[in-house]
């Protein structure tokens, strides 16, 4: 169906930032991707969809989420007083939930009757499954074969809530780059009922720019948390960056306040000058990958670097456009937080505040561990804690050597 009342298309996504963006994808997905584009522009700002979405934030996920003052972490590093924007108090645990709750309601709308989604390490799967289980939908999930093997626990939390999850590429090696293409393939193939919900703000236009708007609850909220609690804005919001849609969740409403720095951390594995990391806006160049233009990880043969970062979540070659963007005309900066640095905030931030962060929110804790102790006690900072660590606890009991088999 057409969209074609002008009151509706007055405010238009953003398909590019600078010159990063765009849709780069074969002609065979680009109907359905305009469908979602036209579809989106329609309901963004309708008044229906969004009283529906605003409940289920609310009862299903359990928002608003706290602006916590981390006094502990605070005396501790003695120096600018920390927030933590407490996205891992959302439902299944990270910031995941609010993207895939905007998506399906517009599926819904859509008339769409079957979701599918790509998922790496299968956060983004399990948020996806949920959403698509309470909306009775059916769910097809493709994962990479060999993290379906890794994660066993996420591909029975998905088949638990009635998705079906498909391992994609090579058996024992496939890995969340086949997920994506197997996912698109999907889509082409069955657009007339089917909606692909991406995972974060990454991928062709309309997917950046929407699930940026899905996400920027984080910092609507947040910005008028700091206005009621401490009556002024954060000097700095820190935020990790994955694919980048919690960071710009958490940046989005601070973008015009130009005082507000906004800073991200990166995966930089064993080091960002080492092979082993996953660190795109400190090492990338400019190229295509994912349907979009913006920073990616090459090989010096032009194929894409295989990534390393000790959390799944950041493990990723590619980065949204928006803050590639960002990035050149240094609105927001961009730093690698080390494995190790990420591990030791992680016990810190447990040892100290009772909080145990996800690995990939960690890296924005050890970014607030850098920078506090060289602000004045009279600045403030915002650390955006994206998820819960319950997930990797193992893995940092393995890291340190410590048997809890
Ligand atoms: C998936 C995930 C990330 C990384 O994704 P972004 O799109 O960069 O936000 C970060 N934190 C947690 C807890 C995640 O689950």
């Amino acid at each position: 169906m057409a969209v074609n009342n002008p009151e509706t298309q007055t405010v238009k996504l953003q398909e590019y930032f600078g010159d990063y963006g765009g849709q780069y994808v074969p002609d065979a997905v680009k109907p359905a991707l305009d469908e979602v584009a036209d579809y989106f522009n329609r309901y963004r700002d309708d008044p229906d969809f969004n009283a529906e979405l605003n409940d289920l934030l609310k009862n299903y996920d359990g928002r608003e989420t706290p602006l916590y003052f981390a006094e502990a972490l605070t005396k501790h590093l003695n120096g600018a007083q920390i927030y933590l924007k407490r996205e891992d108090l959302n439902h299944l645990g990270a910031h995941k939930i609010n993207n895939t709750l905007g998506q399906i309601l517009l599926a819904k709308r859509m008339g769409k009757t079957r979701i599918i989604a790509e998922t790496g390490a299968g956060q983004h799967g399990v948020a996806t499954a949920a959403v698509a289980a309470r909306f009775g939908m059916s769910c097809d999930i493709y994962m990479g074969a060999k993290d379906c093997e890794r994660q066993k626990l996420n591909v029975f939390r998905m088949t638990l809530m009635g998705a079906n999850v498909h391992p994609a590429g090579k058996p024992g090696e496939g890995t969340l780059e086949d997920a994506v293409g197997a996912a698109f393939a999907d889509l082409a193939a069955h657009q007339d009922n089917t909606y692909y919900i991406v995972g974060s703000a990454v991928g062709p236009y309309p997917y950046p720019a929407m699930v940026k708007k899905f996400q920027s609850v984080i910092s609507r909220e947040a910005r008028q948390q700091f206005l009621d609690q401490i009556g002024r804005l954060p000097d700095a919001v820190i935020a990790c960056v994955g694919g980048g849609s919690n960071a710009i969740g958490a940046f989005a409403n601070f973008l015009d306040d130009k005082e507000v720095r906004l800073i991200g951390a990166e995966g930089a594995g064993k080091g960002a000058d080492t092979p082993q990391n996953a660190a795109t806006l400190t090492n990338g160049t400019v190229g295509v990958n994912d349907g979009m233009k913006s920073y990616v990880l090459k090989n010096p043969d032009g194929s894409i670097k295989r990534t390393y970062s000790i959390s799944a979540g950041l493990d990723y070659p590619g980065v949204g456009p928006e803050h590639s963007y960002l990035k050149d005309i240094k609105r927001a900066e961009y730093f690698p937080i080390t494995d190790d640095e990420a591990v030791n905030a992680f016990q810190l931030l447990s040892k100290l505040e009772g909080i145990i962060p996800a690995l990939e929110s960690s890296h924005a804790v050890a970014q607030a561990i850098k920078m506090a102790p060289q602000m004045s006690k009279d600045q403030v900072l915002m650390v955006n804690l994206s998820g819960r660590g319950d997930k990797d606890v193992q893995q940092v009991a393995n890291y340190l050597g410590i048997d809890v088999e």
